[in-house]
């Protein structure tokens, strides 16, 4: 059960109100987030839900029965959209693209993927500074030097950053410098890095686990949520199965799923989803059809000299088609 409250609920009220809720024996979390006051209660009792509902102080009532809550569409009917200010938004129906190299790798590259970001009107640039890698031999990233440097950039050419977070003492370093934290396949349910993110008020889009079940995703955001943080995005990357002809095993299914089980916006990252440079377009565009709100997508000058993810990674003349044909879907999906 979510109940939120009204901002102005008084002390008496609220006792009233737990004095209700400890008769039909329900276990309450308080949850403050940056829009509102909720009580989430998990219990089994029966009850009838308008003696609590109609209680001075309350605004809104749902029986929830999902293990998430906050997240769930039982309770927010509508689509949960971001404002990353400047009439950008993610999640109101428009398709967002976000492009960049797996890894930032030099002033230079910043400036050069800055340029081809700018010449066909994408908005958010994404990049690695600290780099998950299964060898401890790869390149791990630039860190947070590199990071200050693609935000001044950046920031000159209008453009935002999203960047994956590891760990829970990255962020305080990296708050000022970055538009979007991501939580990379890796963390999907690293809880202290999600509990720590829940306290921030910037977005967060969370990647489904290399093995995560949907049900995981949307309690991994739940943690987001419930810590006081709203703005989140799930994204769709691919999944392991026994396949061996591609990286991962991008779960188109999942998007249409998502938008059916949670509110808020959901991206599709087909780069890391099939692995495969050639396909990568292919498998954006069929993500758009299937109701995705974001794209998230590999691109390099020079793809073949990328430092991590370059056979992937789209050169510009790709991406530039790509990010045309997705404008063609988008104006014509359902
Ligand atoms: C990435 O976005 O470059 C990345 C490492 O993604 P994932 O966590 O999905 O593997
Ligand atoms: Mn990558």
């Amino acid at each position: 059960m979510i109940i939120q409250l009204e901002p102005t609920i008084t002390d008496t009220q609220r006792e009233l109100l737990s004095r209700k809720l400890a008769e039909i024996q329900y276990k309450v979390t308080p949850v403050t987030t940056q829009s509102a006051d909720y009580l989430i209660g998990v219990g089994k009792a029966e009850f009838d839900i308008r003696s609590i509902g109609t209680l001075p102080g309350i605004r809104d009532i749902h029986r929830v029965s999902d293990d998430y809550k906050l997240v769930s569409r039982k309770w927010r009917v509508e689509n949960t959209s971001i404002d990353l200010g400047d009439n950008l938004r993610i999640g109101d129906g428009s398709l967002i693209v976000m492009a960049g190299p797996c890894s930032i790798e030099s002033d230079e590259q910043v400036a050069s993927t800055l340029a081809h970001l700018q010449a066909n009107g994408i908005r958010i640039m994404r990049g690695g500074v600290y780099k998950p890698r299964s060898s401890p031999y790869s390149f791990r990233g630039m860190g947070l030097d590199g990071l200050k440097m693609w935000h001044n950039q950046a920031r000159e050419a209008g453009i935002r950053i999203i960047t994956e977070v590891m760990m829970t003492e990255q962020i305080g370093d990296m708050v000022d410098y970055v538009d979007i934290f991501q939580v990379g396949a890796r963390n999907s349910q690293n809880f202290n890095l999600l509990d720590a993110l829940g306290e921030v008020d910037k977005p967060v889009l969370l990647k489904r686990g290399i093995s995560g079940t949907i049900e995981e995703l949307l309690q991994a955001a739940e943690y987001i949520f419930s810590h006081g943080n709203e703005k989140i995005m799930l994204c769709e990357r691919g999944i392991r199965s026994y396949e061996q002809a591609y990286r991962n095993t991008f779960d188109i299914n999942a998007l249409v799923m998502l938008k059916e089980k949670t509110h808020l916006p959901v991206i599709a990252d087909p780069s890391h989803g099939i692995g495969v440079r050639a396909f990568v377009d292919k498998i954006a565009m069929a993500s758009a059809i299937a109701g995705a709100d974001g794209i998230i997508v590999e691109v390099h000058e020079q793809p073949e000299r990328a430092m991590s993810d370059g056979q992937q990674t789209l050169s510009y003349r790709e991406a530039a088609q790509l990010y045309r044909q997705l404008e063609t879907i988008a104006a014509i999906r359902p």
